[in-house]
């Protein structure tokens, strides 16, 4: 999950929120201008409130009309979809307001995400997000790159792709190994219990 693009698969597809959302939320930042900018007390200021509370309205409904989709696309083709756990990468990365502004929008996405996912019998699966933007999803050696470096070059195996779709490889991976991990334990426990 990002905020260049809104998310990037392991295959490296790239999701990116539609055109008329990010036109919803700029109307209604001049909205919020508009309100700053009149007299308190004033009737223009009580118009331009009303005028605030619909382009809020407008954006909560397109960003939830969004979100389903996405997540009815997701859901019909992934049997198991694995995503960074917002509330790990919140402690390791640092706090940054635009961030943490989108990162309310996601839990909401996953949260209509898990939904979706329960209802057609699917698998939701968080995972710790710590070095999966640093580690080469091709070779596994740590590769530093700083916030503003977009893309993963690895000097050593040579992997090339953009900063997000090598961490979605590294989420991909260590989800499986998770369920990997799961299934091994279950299986386990079958057998001490003499099943
Ligand atoms: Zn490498």
């Amino acid at each position: 999950m990002g905020i260049e693009a809104f998310a990037t698969l392991a295959n490296g597809a790239r999701i990116f929120s539609p055109g008329w959302y990010r036109q919803a939320e700029r109307a209604l930042k001049t909205a919020q201008r508009c309100v700053a900018r009149r007299k308190k007390g004033s009737h223009r200021r009580r118009k331009a409130v009303v005028l605030l509370a619909k382009a809020h309205q407008k954006v909560r409904r397109q960003r939830q009309d969004f979100h389903h989709k996405t997540a009815l696309a997701l859901v019909r083709a992934n049997d198991v979809i694995y995503h960074e756990d917002l509330q790990v990468r919140n402690m390791v990365k640092n706090h940054h307001l635009a961030k943490s502004i989108s990162d309310a929008g996601w839990s909401q996405f996953l949260a209509i995400l898990s939904h979706k996912a329960a209802c057609a019998g699917r698998s939701v699966v968080a995972v710790n997000p710590a070095f999966t933007s640093q580690t080469c999803s091709g070779c596994g050696v740590l590769v530093a790159k700083g916030l503003s470096v977009r893309w993963h070059a690895c000097p050593e195996c040579g992997t090339s792709l953009h900063r997000d779709h090598n961490a979605a490889r590294n989420i991909e991976r260590a989800g499986q190994a998770l369920r990997g991990g799961v299934a091994v334990a279950a299986s386990e426990n079958r057998e001490s219990v003499g099943l």
